[in-house]
């Protein structure tokens, strides 16, 4: 008698639809009954999260205890693998995508994310950029670390219409060096990726300027925000 596919077993544990002949084999079978019985725990406390538990109590539980099974897996492999290790550990990865869903449906999936090289933006620097002129609401400028890259992200508010655009610089403190980092769109912000290695002390001033359609490249000398980054 051939025993359940632990992906089956994993589904029945969730309370999925399955065969009347896999239930059927569940009840008269001990291996695949305890099996079942272990999954259904798991999903069960899987399943009793509310918002107090959110974002870590249990779904940290359940993931450590998922992980354990995998890594216990993983140092079985030199040795010799019993089929029952490898059913289980099967079993016990259907189940930990399938409650993966789960707590991503309840909003929590950064408890799964955090586990990966650390994704959550890390503030470098920022600034607030004063008009200089047409512009009667101050601007905010940061710098964040994200994924080891460093992103500007500019916000501004109520800049005027414009035929030309508005360009976004970061710019020398004596102003006599200046990257252009790209075009700012004046309703929505902007966010640009910094090349990688640029030292924000030597060019700590973010500059926007309005600039004309006329295929000059250089700084129009046009400026309408600037700012100092706090590093
Ligand atoms: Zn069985």
């Amino acid at each position: 008698m051939s025993h359940l596919d632990p992906d089956t077993i994993a589904l029945i544990a969730l309370g999925e639809s399955a065969l009347p002949s896999d239930i059927e084999h569940v009840r008269g079978c001990l291996p695949c009954q305890g099996e079942l019985d272990e999954l259904t725990a798991v999903a069960a406390s899987a399943r009793a999260i509310s918002s107090e538990d959110r974002p870590v109590v249990a779904p940290a539980q359940i993931w450590d205890r998922i992980e354990a099974e995998l890594t216990t897996d993983s140092r079985t492999i030199p040795a010799p693998v019993t089929p029952q290790v490898h059913r289980k550990s099967r079993g016990m990865f259907a189940l930990a995508a399938s409650v993966g869903i789960l707590i991503g449906g309840l909003g929590t999936y950064t408890v799964v994310a955090s586990n990966s090289a650390n994704p959550s933006p890390t503030l470098v620097a920022q600034a607030a950029l004063e008009p200089l002129r047409d512009v009667t609401e101050p601007a905010v400028a940061s710098v964040q670390q994200i994924d080891g890259r460093e992103v500007l992200y500019v916000q501004t508010s109520g800049l005027p219409a414009t035929d030309g655009f508005y360009e976004v610089w970061l710019l020398a403190p004596d102003s006599s060096n200046m990257i252009s980092v790209g075009m700012l769109d004046a309703s929505e912000g902007g966010k640009f990726p910094l090349p990688a290695g640029i030292d924000l002390a030597a060019f700590p001033v973010v500059d926007i300027s309005l600039e004309r359609f006329d295929g000059d490249v250089t700084h129009s000398t046009d400026s309408i925000l600037r700012g100092t980054l706090t590093i």
